[in-house]
């Protein structure tokens, strides 16, 4: 029953490492690569893992959090931690590859292996899904398929499991024959091949072929000639290969898929006979992948009934942590992934990262087939809780409840949903974050229900991870040592208030900046701690100033001399910021006035200033390059005689988000990125490397069908010149979707369809024409995501992005997900 360990020593062996100083004995059960995601500091060993920013510059967080074991490759680094064992590699990521080899190789295990261009995590959780019933199954957790991904997914194994699921993905030449070495898999699956990502690869065919090459030496594999171009059938991996198509001869034929009620019916020829499933999804995406999966059940050699038993019941995947609005002033956090340990872990950090309320409370079921004896699970999994500082726990479940006596913290257990549900009114919910979690077999969607206000209609949902990866974006084109100051003014440009703050928060930015006091006031309440500057401090809001530790931004002579009377006389300086206009005209001290401003800040004892900044006016156009350098040589020029004058140093800004990339040599002390984090950024050649942050979508109320003489909404101003059908919608004008929208000047996707609006927007509805679109009452309706972006919006009513996303009401919901 127990996880495999290694010794430090065996691990060196591993790593044919020769000498090592033993410091302390020590076991190992966890590899980590992040510094903050840690579970058992005594049995991890840390990679220090070069990244964006060198792992070499984490180990003292690492040793702090208790950790005593590294990787490292740059020897200097072991010398301040005298009772830590350090194993110094030449390459540490080879290093941990390695060790995901060795550990594979200890098991005589068969080993699926997934890659493709898309659908390989789908794949990989719905074959999970498949054959959990007859196989103690270990897999690729989320989408860990990279150089990484994979020997921490490999690393997972252990004697109980009688079948490995990973993925494997990549993104240049000479990558896949590392993970074919760790995976070691006995059957492979191609799920298809797309145009997309060819960057790192001079060719499709190119591509294709590095692909294969995870599947060298495989028992069987599972493939679509669709996807083959290019190869020879000698060229194919595999002893034995099982094919499918919808186009020609295979092993698995398609020959009809036909749409009924959002499932698909599936028709098709196997071994010379007609055989059928039902898929209990409706888009192109998800049948394709439900064919592979039918293949691959097909090819294992379970019977074609068995096979549509067992993908009628597939259900979608959710890998997405979702934070929502619950009843009484709480926030929930509903995560429906998989219940084990590591995924536990990523939960409550994120719970942990969530500042809003007093109380943080995690609602928690058996975790089953974890492949842990239960006194070691729920032991390890009370230390979680303490280091995650959880409050409160209610367990469900016979297992967990009957280890009630190893949690320290405020705790109520329960043997099964229902008894909780019964229940529920007496646990009294109230202000506090709610982390639900819970193994599929107990239906913890009933508990998120419970505790969820009813979202209907129209939501934005914003991707949190998306976020990061734009804040990370942004930091890997900054000089070193420059700071972050995030813009989070307007409800973080209308995405959310200390959801946005606090994961920037956690994410180690530097300064945060809001517009007024109250937007400072909210952030303070809901636990953020880090520097904020308030851009607009009206003198009525100073005492909230103080109180709640904001800084303000001063930009003229009335409002510093304000702001210095109204702090008092034992006031230790007091941090505020200069703001210098350098040709935006808008708000700023200019030459002129430093004759004044100078003497007057020497003056008083009661303000330090700790940053000095200007604001550019046109970063994203070449056209106004000149002037761009312009007002930095202003900007350099008059915070060099602030700084003579003042005799100490204090932070120089000047970039908004266009001027990270396209001047650089702005970026000096700090940058502000606002619009960039939420994923736009028009002074960007290239934007793949952004992701969009916020979906806005909405639902079809009812679906009417109109004769040519007819005419649809206010002002009668909608007709159909040959009739046809029109579906109304649940966003208007008072939703923040513009009445210049009206008309056909909008449009939205229906089904993925592009559906133009016809008539006037209403102040909470619109209508579409959804003529020959197979639309629906309940269908959804995007206005905008990744392909119909807030740029196409802008550029149909012209206005920017900024002010489309920034437009959108409080009334709308958010919801925010994190993977
Ligand atoms: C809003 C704002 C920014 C951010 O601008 P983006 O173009 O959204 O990056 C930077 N500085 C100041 C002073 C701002 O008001």
């Amino acid at each position: 029953m127990r996880e495999i360990s290694y010794n430090i020593q065996q691990i060196a062996e591993i790593l044919n490492i020769e000498s090592f100083e033993l410091k302390h004995p020590a076991l190992i059960n966890s590899l980590l690569i992040d510094s903050r995601i840690v579970i058992s500091p005594e049995t991890s060993l840390f990679f220090a893992i070069p990244a964006l920013r060198d792992g070499h510059e984490f180990i003292a967080e690492a040793y702090a959090r208790g950790i005593r074991n590294f990787v490292i490759s740059k020897p200097e680094y072991q010398q301040n931690f005298p009772d830590a064992n350090f194993l110094l590699v030449p390459d540490v990521q080879a290093a941990l590859q390695e060790i995901g080899a060795a550990h594979r190789k200890k098991f005589e295990m068969e080993v699926i292996a997934i890659t493709g261009s898309n659908g390989k995590t789908i794949v990989k959780e719905w074959l999970y899904q498949l054959l959990s019933a007859d196989f103690n199954i270990v897999r690729s957790p989320k989408s860990f398929n990279s150089q990484l991904g994979v020997p921490l997914s490999v690393w997972q194994i252990n004697q109980e499991n009688n079948l490995g699921i990973f993925e494997a993905g990549i993104s240049k030449q000479g990558e896949m024959q590392n993970l074919a070495g760790i995976i070691q898999p006995t059957i492979g699956i191609l799920t298809n091949i797309g145009e997309a990502h060819a960057e790192g690869f001079t060719s499709s065919a190119e591509k294709l072929k590095e692909k294969l090459k995870l599947f060298k030496g495989v028992k069987l594999f599972i493939y679509s000639p669709e996807y083959m171009h290019g190869i020879a059938p000698a060229e194919l991996p595999g002893e034995k290969q099982f094919s499918w198509s919808t186009q020609t001869n295979a092993d698995l034929s398609i020959l009809f898929v036909e749409p009924i009620n959002g499932k698909s019916y599936v028709k098709a020829l196997y071994k010379n006979e007609e055989i059928e499933c039902l898929l209990p999804f409706g888009d192109k995406a998800s049948v394709e992948n439900g064919i592979i999966c039918w293949a691959a059940l097909l090819a294992m050699g379970y019977t074609p009934e068995q096979a549509d038993l067992r993908l009628e019941r597939l259900t979608a995947v959710n890998m997405r942590l979702e934070l929502k609005n619950g009843i009484n002033q709480c926030s929930i956090i509903d995560d429906s992934y998989s219940a084990d340990i590591s995924s536990l872990s990523i939960a409550l950090d994120f719970l942990n990262q969530q500042n809003q309320h007093p109380v943080k409370t995690l609602i928690l079921s058996d975790l089953l087939q974890t492949g842990k004896a239960d006194i070691e699970l729920y032991t390890e999994i009370a230390a979680l809780l303490k280091q995650k500082q959880v409050n409160r726990l209610i367990g469900i479940g016979s297992h967990i409840s009957s280890f009630a006596a190893l949690f320290e913290l405020q705790n109520t257990f329960f043997e099964s949903t229902e008894e909780f549900i019964q229940q529920f009114p007496a646990l009294s919910f109230s202000n506090e974050t709610i982390l639900v979690k819970g193994a599929r077999r107990f239906e913890f969607e009933r508990i998120s229900k419970l505790l969820t206000q009813k979202v209907h209609g129209t939501v934005m949902e914003i991707d949190l991870n998306a976020l990061a990866s734009n804040l990370k974006f942004y930091k890997s084109k900054l000089a070193p040592g420059v700071k972050v100051m995030a813009m989070v003014k307007a409800f973080s440009y209308g995405s959310g208030s200390f959801e946005i703050a606090n994961l920037l928060q956690y994410h180690q930015v530097d300064y945060l900046a809001v517009a007024y006091a109250d937007e400072g006031i909210a952030l303070r309440k809901a636990g953020i701690t880090l520097p904020v500057m308030v851009m607009s401090p009206e003198p009525f809001a100073f005492e909230a100033i103080l109180k709640y530790k904001l800084e303000p931004e001063l930009y003229n002579m009335e409002i510093l001399k304000a702001f210095i009377a109204f702090l008092p006389e034992t006031q230790q300086a007091y941090p505020v910021h200069i703001k210098i206009d350098t040709g935006m005209h808008r708000l700023g001290f200019e030459e002129p006035d430093l004759a004044e401003l100078l003497p007057l800040l020497n003056q008083t004892k009661k303000i330090k200033v700790v940053s000095a900044f200007s604001h550019l006016a046109a970063s994203e156009d070449e056209k106004h390059d000149e002037f761009t350098g312009y007002q930095l040589q202003t900007y350099l020029h008059l915070s060099t005689a602030l700084r003579k004058s003042l005799g100490y140093d204090f932070i120089r800004h000047i970039s908004n988000t266009s001027a990270i990339t396209r001047h650089p040599e702005a970026q000096l002390d700090m940058v502000r990125i606002g619009i960039g984090l939420y994923g736009y950024d028009s002074g960007l050649k290239d934007q793949t490397g952004l992701r969009t942050v916020a979906v806005l979508k909405t639902t079809i109320t009812q679906i009417k069908n109109v004769g040519p003489k007819d005419t649809i909404g206010y002002g009668r101003w909608g007709v159909l010149p040959d009739g046809g059908t029109t579906a109304t919608v649940k966003i208007g004008y008072a939703d923040g979707y513009r009445r210049s929208f009206s008309n056909g000047v909008g449009k939205m996707l229906v089904n993925g369809k592009s559906a133009p609006v016809i008539g006037t927007i209403a102040m909470d509805m619109c209508m579409l024409d959804v003529t020959g679109l197979d639309a629906k009452t309940g269908d959804e309706v995007i206005i905008f995501n990744n392909e119909l972006t807030i740029a196409d919006l802008a550029e149909q009513i012209g206005t920017i992005p900024y002010e489309i996303l920034t437009n959108i009401s409080q009334r709308v919901k958010r919801i925010y997900f994190y993977e």
